[in-house]
């Protein structure tokens, strides 16, 4: 069988070993010298002092190299290595997407009964030819879709079809490919001809990896958030509630894969409802992640130390800003940073974009997230916590073409 590789290849002839890369990564900042000796580890298939335990799989690094070598895909490499030797700490069980009990399906049974029905609706697998897949995120925060902006589409998913971001993000290859069967056949059922994305991390997936995985995606995918702004500027959505103040952007890690012009769009359309942008220190190209990616490295597996000190260090950015609201387009950032809120209460109140543009549009949109990140919380202290230690090694289960419950 075909080894798996990730959807880029890091280009070593090319590569320079400046250590560029790692010296200047938005998470680890090395200085010039270590990150000279870490590329150069990492490249000979030696242990890493640093890279492969603190790196967040953020991509920043690929558009950091002069030469356009791809070091994040080594990375991944390298971690795909690691895992095929040695597996996951146990604790990476309850991040796991296609886990029974997970951190989202957590989320989901405590949800109200009336966001419960909405997601069970998106379970439909009638035939579409136009469908809007909302990603697993959106799927923990289905509120965020009550909203004039999305009117009409129809919206089809569950958490069995995950697009396997995190996956891929922590080098799990051989699991991104059963992902992308399962999605290809789900595509297939549905018989879609466009898919609408709302989530930017999925549209990457849809886009630039799950294709290089052998599957045949016969449908066109379009980035659903160029489309609103479309809509507000050519007037079929009308402001009649411009919002004021200044917002700060989270960047999703996947904005960068996308481009400069889609990550201009959340931008602009803060700017259309009233608000004035702040741009975080660390932004664009060299943003950081909500901190959900501290725990991506396999031998980080979700540690809950580490979750959490990368999802502070992304608040205190946001608070640095002196910002009136922290936006994240990402509904896995807004339920990440709302969760650091409640550890430590620091920065702006964090809003999805959708939840904002709503407000203009003249709804009154809830924002049912404290008691969704008081559950992740406690899902995280009953189910994760007591597995912190546990030296026990974890493999993500068989993820078979049909899920065993179509129901979310
Ligand atoms: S991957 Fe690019 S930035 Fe990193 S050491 Fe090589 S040439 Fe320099
Ligand atoms: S992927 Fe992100 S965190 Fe990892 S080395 Fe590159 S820039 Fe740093």
């Amino acid at each position: 069988m075909k080894a798996l590789k990730p959807a880029k290849e890091f280009n070593e002839e090319a590569c320079t070993r400046c250590g560029l890369c790692f010296s200047e990564c938005p998470v680890m900042d090395l200085p010039v010298k270590t990150a000279r000796e870490e590329i150069r580890r990492l490249i000979a298939g030696e242990p890493t002092k640093q890279v492969l335990r603190k790196c967040a799989s953020c991509f920043a690094c690929d558009y950091i190299c002069p030469e356009g070598c791809n070091p994040a895909e080594l990375i991944l490499q390298r971690w795909h290595e690691q895992y095929e030797r040695k597996g996951l700490p146990l604790r990476a069980r309850y991040f796991s997407p296609h886990e029974k009990l997970n951190f989202r399906t957590h989320v989901v049974s405590k949800m109200p009964a009336g966001e419960r029905e909405l997601i069970r609706s998106w379970a439909d697998l009638s035939p579409a030819e136009e469908i809007l897949y909302p990603g697993c995120n959106i799927i923990t925060a289905p509120f965020v879709t009550r909203t004039k902006a999305l009117e009409g589409m129809d919206i089809r998913g569950t958490l069995d079809y995950c697009c396997g971001e995190t996956y891929y993000r922590m080098g799990l290859l051989e699991e991104v490919q059963k992902v992308a069967r399962r999605l290809e056949r789900f595509f297939k059922t549905l018989g879609v001809k466009r898919v609408n994305v709302l989530c930017t991390a999925g549209c990457n997936m849809f886009m630039n990896v799950l294709p290089s995985f052998g599957v045949d995606f016969d449908f066109e995918v379009r980035p659903y958030l160029p489309v609103i702004l479309d809509k507000l500027e050519h007037g079929e959505l009308a402001i009649t509630n411009p919002l004021s103040g200044t917002a700060t952007i989270h960047e999703s890690c996947y904005g960068r894969h996308l481009g400069d012009e889609y990550m201009d769009v959340p931008r602009r359309i803060l700017e259309r409802i009233g608000l004035e942008v702040v741009e975080e220190k660390k932004h664009r190209n060299l943003s950081l992640c909500c901190g959900i990616a501290g725990g991506f490295p396999p031998d980080s597996g979700y540690h809950i130390k580490d979750l959490v000190t990368a999802t502070l260090k992304s608040l205190q950015q946001a608070r640095d800003t002196g910002a009136d609201y922290t936006v994240g387009y990402c509904a896995g950032c807004l339920q990440m940073l709302t969760v650091g809120q409640k550890l430590l209460p620091i920065g702006p109140p964090v809003y999805h974009l959708l939840e904002l543009l709503s407000r203009a549009l003249g709804e009154e949109p809830a924002h049912p997230m404290k008691w969704r990140a008081t559950a992740f919380l406690a899902g995280v202290l009953r189910y994760q916590a007591p597995l912190t230690l546990s030296w026990k090694k974890y493999r993500i289960p068989e993820i078979p073409v049909v899920p065993p419950s179509p129901e979310p």
